[in-house]
């Protein structure tokens, strides 16, 4: 019924406005016409309802059409929902906006699908470390599908910020430090949403955030304040953004920080100015979280205020915070064009504006066509954590461990013998999907052990012990662990428990240490400024290593480390993330030598905290300090550490080894708009077959402005068997050596170039070029 009413609307917009749109393409054309005439009919109010995105509540099946926000829905007062869970649920949402709201306008659904829906994958930073395009995108893809089949059809992601700061918890869930790698997987991420065509009933739209520069919050403390230069804003930080929505991504979401004084929400130069005027974006702005509410406290005025700003600056859509909603109408009313504050500039115009876009989303969704287009119970009960998606989840997983260490070859493990395995994280569901995993079904995870009995068939002895709790400190426990994924602390003293563990470890073999974070250690409000493994943990590695036996540690985390002891201790480190649902089994898997680790990591792991922030494609300064040296005076350097890492950005064991040749260049000078080849040979050196990330670096030696030392700028993947070897060929172009001068123009200078290649940022080879134009 729905369905023919806004058919027969549009067959009279379209004979009545032919004349004027004549050149538009017929989709945007009939969409055009579409919300023309369904705008005409709506009241400032339910204008207003459209930017409304309130939290769902706890509306519970079946009882959705007497919940609060029924009441709201009814009277046009939301334009969608989020993080509702639940098909029937969402259907039951959605027959309330179409059957008892005035316009029958269908609802959004949104929700943070950020690493999975319940087949869940690693942490975004996990799943960077994996630089496997296909792979990031069929985890999006498969996310997609299981969420459309519950009901969802907007995603609160990719989030593509860059993080250089451990200390900062939601480096967890972007990709890392590297602007181009950042790029490559946001576009991989937003094609694996939207596939190509967002109308289908599996496909979701992406939500790139947080827009811009949350990520460099200072001191890592999150929400904190940022300042960068728009030097270093366009080419060090907006990559990603820019590369998602090139690749369509249909919405955005605004940080909550501040950029150049004015927090983001407010910022008009980014979301008007930037995003689209110099980057074109036509989708729609949410906020994030009462990021306009929070405007008050940042400083910027009352409620009435701040809403006015938000919205005259770019905003489309309020989340949760209920200020357009609630003062917009007075604004428009009060409307004086010379209000110092911005209240009196909100127009029409621009709430005209946000409203077509929600408008325009929820057509490109398909939901005016077919409300229920995404709440098809059928799929719900066969799409969602299948055996299929929970295999390629385990692939995944695996692929995205990064091996910090193997001395002596420890790794892989034999399938016989005694395995003792030991660690707070050792027998634990909870905490293996990580931050994040909103529609993760917390009984389903498989834990470490449980993984490890499975794939290590029936020749294995275990024997496990917790060994320490996650932190001697309760309250720390309890703040790391406040939306329930504890780990049960164990109320026993420290030294019984360490104990315990100590004589079990005794009996084995090879001792595995499943210790490090918990899964909210990191994500959102999840700042430290210790980012070592806490210190009972420690304690119980090195009780475990006084025993003599071989230890690998398993190490759980969602950020970068100072691991400086335990890299000088522990034979053997496996960094395995939070690897989602399949933890347990894909842990297994690298550790008995069935898969062979290859991920590499996408943050520099320092030394200490007090190298933060410390990330590869740093400037030279003018005084760096000499090749081979770790200090000299007057350099730029510490007294107390050297200036390197202590893992590098792209850096990842194997449990076989890769040698490279030299670089070759297809030539040492070019012009314009030549294409340059640089080619390495890599050779299978070990015994086992193996994958490799061939990374491609350049140093744009002089510049009108200083440049980092090196940036990434090519990698690929490549699978060696034992004694294989492969020549791998990158294609330069004067497109890879352009940047954003003083001035923000975007281009390349002549000179001279430095070209390398390499397994990881700091082991390269390099050859020197020059480029005239
Ligand atoms: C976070 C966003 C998230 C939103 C909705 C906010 O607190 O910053 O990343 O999408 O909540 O859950």
């Amino acid at each position: 019924m729905l369905k023919k009413f806004f058919t027969g609307l549009i067959l009279l917009c379209i004979l009545h406005s032919e004349a004027q749109t004549q050149d538009a393409k017929p989709d945007s054309y009939r969409m055009k016409s579409f919300i023309d005439a369904l705008m005409k009919k709506m009241t400032l109010e339910e204008k207003l309802g459209q930017l409304n995105l309130p939290g769902a509540g706890d509306i519970t099946t079946g009882q959705a059409g007497s919940s609060d926000i029924a009441k709201k829905i009814k009277e046009g007062k939301v334009g969608g929902l989020f993080n509702i869970k639940g098909v029937e649920k969402i259907r039951d949402v959605q027959k309330v906006a179409v059957e008892n709201s005035r316009l029958k306008i269908p609802l959004l659904f949104g929700m943070d699908v950020i690493h999975g829906y319940q087949t869940t994958f690693p942490i975004p930073l996990g799943l960077s470390c994996t630089w496997d395009m296909q792979a990031v995108e069929r985890s999006a893809r498969i996310a997609a599908i299981e969420a459309s089949a519950d009901g969802i059809c907007w995603t609160f992601s990719p989030m593509v910020d860059i993080a250089r700061d451990p200390r900062w918890g939601r480096i967890a869930e972007g990709a890392g430090e590297d602007a181009y790698l950042g790029s490559q997987i946001a576009k991989a991420m937003v094609k694996g949403y939207q596939g190509s065509d967002l109308s289908k009933n599996n496909t979701i739209m992406a939500c790139v955030k947080h827009f811009a520069l949350y990520g460099a919050a200072e001191a890592g403390r999150d929400y904190n304040t940022t300042d960068m230069s728009r030097v270093r804003m366009y080419n060090e930080y907006f990559p990603p953004y820019k590369a998602a929505l090139d690749a369509g991504a249909g919405s955005v979401m605004s940080s909550f920080n501040e950029i150049d004084g004015v927090p983001a929400a407010a910022n008009k130069w980014l979301m008007t100015d930037v995003l689209r005027k110099q980057w074109g974006f036509n989708g729609f702005v949410v906020t994030d979280y009462t990021a306009i509410n929070e405007m008050i406290d940042h400083g910027l005025g009352d409620l009435q205020t701040v809403s006015a700003r938000a919205l005259m600056a770019g905003n489309d859509m309020d989340m949760v915070g209920e200020g357009f909603l609630t003062t917009l109408t007075k604004s428009l009313k009060e409307a004086r064009p010379d209000d110092p504050v911005g209240r009196g500039k909100v127009t029409q115009q621009q709430i005209d504006l946000a409203c077509r876009r929600i408008l325009e989303a929820k057509y490109k969704l398909g939901l005016f066509d077919d409300p229920y287009r995404y709440t098809d119970i059928k799929r719900s009960q066969t799409e969602i954590f299948t055996d299929a998606n929970r295999k390629v989840a385990r692939e995944i997983a695996s692929q995205s461990f990064v091996l910090l260490k193997n001395q002596n070859n420890i790794l892989p493990l034999k399938k016989s013998g005694t395995i003792a395995l030991i660690g707070p994280l050792a027998d634990n569901k909870e905490n293996m999907p990580g931050t994040w995993a909103v529609a993760t079904d917390y009984s389903k995870p498989i834990s470490v052990l449980a993984g490890l009995k499975e794939v290590a068939g029936n020749n294995v002895n275990f024997l496990t012990a917790r060994g320490s709790n996650l932190d001697e400190d309760s309250l720390f426990e309890d703040r790391a662990g406040m939306f329930g994924k504890s780990l049960r602390r164990d109320k026993r003293p420290a030294a019984d428990i360490l104990q315990e563990a100590v004589n079990i470890a005794n009996q084995s073999d090879v001792i595995v240490a499943a210790l490090g974070e918990s899964a909210e250690m990191s994500g959102e409000s999840s700042s430290r400024s210790n980012i070592e493994i806490p210190q009972v943990q420690k304690n119980l590695l090195q009780a475990l290593l006084k025993t003599g036996k071989p230890v690998v540690l398993v190490l759980f985390t969602g950020r970068p480390l100072a691991l400086k002891w335990e890299n000088e201790n522990v034979p053997a480190i496996l960094n395995v993330w939070f690897a989602g649902t399949e933890a347990g089994t894909a842990i297994a898997d690298v550790l008995f030598g069935d898969v062979n680790p290859s991920g590499k990591l996408t943050t520099t792991f320092p030394q200490n905290v007090g190298q933060v922030p410390i990330y590869y494609n740093h400037k030279n300064t003018g005084r760096p300090l000499p090749e081979g040296k770790w200090f000299q005076k007057f350099r730029s350097n510490y007294l107390d550490v050297s200036n390197d890492p202590l893992y590098p950005f792209g850096y990842g064991l194997s449990y076989t080894t890769f040698n490279y040749s030299d670089i070759k260049v297809s030539s040492k000078s070019l012009k314009g708009n030549q294409t340059l080849t640089a080619s390495v040979t890599i050779t299978n050196t070990g015994n086992r077959n193996g994958k490799e990330v061939v990374q491609l670096y350049i140093r744009d030696v002089a510049g009108s402005i200083t440049r980092p030392v090196k940036e990434l700028k090519g990698f690929q993947k490549i699978e060696l068997k034992a004694g294989e070897l492969k020549t791998v060929t990158f294609n330069i172009t004067p497109n890879d050596l352009k940047f954003y001068n003083y001035d923000l123009k975007y281009d390349w200078e002549p000179g001279e170039f430095q070209i390398m290649i390499g397994s990881n940022s700091r082991d390269v080879k390099s050859a020197t070029v020059n480029w005239i134009k």
